[in-house]
């Protein structure tokens, strides 16, 4: 018989969602059950530790391995920060990847190193925004050329006197941010890789800005904090969820059918066992995608060990040509080890980063083995998930937003009870693409505020 009373809250998913609502939940007093249907937890920041033997009497090092995809945490949130600190220390890695574009090697993000590796004639800031500028010019007049034959309405400077008016699609808009020759050896092949389709098919909206740095300076995030947790984020994880319940192997949807009823908490009976839920899956399986289903894009991963203690050099490197099929090499070590470590460690992992669409409908064929990853956030899914929302909302289901603060304190000292019966949160069930750090902050927004 399942206790009614045995927890305070269900929490479905041990991502960072879960895990930090857990972790503050359990301060509160609540008591609370994580399940997840993976074999482990932690969601998509679980790292897979691979050990390798130092030599002679020197013991092991492990490698993290970033089963879903490289995590980098960043943030500007200080609270953020000596939140996570609190739990694990996190080291000093900055990520700065490099492009290989047929052999030829750039600096990312876009800055000084990378024009002056481009531009042999550039060796100053203004030099380089003056190439920019003129290689945006002749690109909007390439752009205009052809909208003429076509009869369409023509590019013309925006009034804000900063760039020009309405791309028609992703080709125009990064052409008319950065000019051909980032375009073409650092933008094109590698998106259209990332998505499958032709720049020229794809929405502008996807390429909003194009940050470019007139400083010599490798860093890829402009946040004040950033790092990788000594030891790995499962180190994190597991610090959130000390003292937790927890279950993996339970998927919240499983037919009773192929299910041990005993020990089993499912959608069809979580209400015999806590009195509220917490929901980070995926919001149209949530209702049996009655309504439909959302588009996702997802990455496959091809990893291997290589018997060479450092490979490419660098944590991450983007292949921005359609040579290779693959858009990036992680090479999992550089983000925890640095200088002699490196050399210490004889072997390394590498992961080669395949994206692909994500099809969940029982005919799509890419559901297995695959995850929903990012959100396509175009017209069409974004009705779609409105309804959805809309839906949760008629349940009396709440999200993040609508709680507007805490959970705790002296006016609303009853968490979620009373409330509402459920809370929807997370990348999966919002629908949405979050960082790590936001993640976290939104969970402290609601226990601490
Ligand atoms: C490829 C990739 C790279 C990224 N890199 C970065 C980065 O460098 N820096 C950064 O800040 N952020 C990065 N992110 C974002 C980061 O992964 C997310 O912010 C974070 O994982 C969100 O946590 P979450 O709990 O919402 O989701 P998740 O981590 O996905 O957790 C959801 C959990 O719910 C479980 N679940 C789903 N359905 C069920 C069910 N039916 N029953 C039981 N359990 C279920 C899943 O198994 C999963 O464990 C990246 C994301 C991706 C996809």
């Amino acid at each position: 018989m399942m206790d009614k009373n045995k927890y305070d809250y269900l929490i479905v998913g041990s991502g960072l969602f879960g895990a930090t609502f857990a972790y503050f939940a359990r301060k509160a007093g609540k008591r609370c059950l994580v399940i997840d249907k993976r074999s482990h937890l932690g969601g998509n920041v679980y790292c897979e530790q691979i050990p390798f033997p130092l030599g002679e009497g020197k013991g092991e090092a492990c490698i993290n391995v970033h089963k879903y995809g490289a995590h980098i945490f960043h943030t500007n949130n200080k609270e953020v920060w000596d939140f996570v600190n609190s739990l694990v220390e996190f080291n000093r890695y900055t990520n700065s990847p490099v492009a290989n574009y047929k052999g030829e090697l750039y600096n990312l993000p876009f800055n000084m190193n990378t024009f002056c590796q481009l531009w042999p004639d550039v060796h100053t800031p203004a030099e380089a925004k003056a190439k920019i500028a003129e290689q945006v010019n002749e690109a909007v007049m390439v752009i205009n050329q052809q909208r003429q034959v076509k009869g369409l309405p023509l590019l013309t400077p925006s009034p804000s006197g900063e760039g020009w008016g309405e791309a028609f699609n992703l080709e125009e808009q990064a052409l008319c941010l950065v000019g051909k020759d980032i375009f073409e050896k650092l933008i094109k092949e590698y998106t259209e890789k990332q998505w499958g389709r032709d720049c020229k098919d794809l929405p502008a909206f996807i390429i909003k800005r194009l940050p470019v740095r007139f400083v010599f300076d490798n860093n890829y995030f402009n946040d004040r904090y950033q790092g990788i947790p000594i030891g790995g984020y499962n180190v994190l994880i597991n610090k959130l969820l000390e003292g937790v319940d927890t279950k993996t192997d339970c998927d919240f949807f499983a037919q009773s059918s192929i299910i041990n009823q005993q020990s089993a908490i499912t959608q069809a009976n979580w209400r015999s066992i806590a009195k509220c839920l917490v929901y980070t899956g995926p919001i149209d399986e949530y209702f049996n995608y009655r309504l439909g289903r959302l588009d996702w894009r997802t990455v496959t991963f091809k990893t291997r060990v290589e018997d060479t203690p450092n490979y490419q050099g660098n944590a991450v490197i983007n292949y921005t040509s359609h040579d290779e099929p693959y858009t990036r090499v992680i090479e999992h070590k550089h983000f925890e080890m640095f200088g002699q470590q490196v050399y210490d460690c004889p072997k390394t992992v590498i992961s080669e980063e395949y994206p692909a669409e994500f099809n969940t409908s029982p005919t799509g064929g890419g559901r297995v083995g695959a995850e929903p990853y990012y959100p396509v956030n175009d017209d069409k899914n974004n009705a779609l998930v409105a309804q959805y929302r809309a839906l949760a909302h008629q349940q009396g289901i709440l999200f993040p937003e609508d709680l507007n603060g805490c959970l705790t304190g002296e006016t609303n000292g009853r968490g979620l009870e009373g409330r509402g019966e459920a809370l929807f949160g997370g990348r999966l069930a919002e629908y949405k693409y979050y960082d790590m750090a936001p993640i976290i902050e939104q969970v402290m927004k609601l226990w601490l505020s």
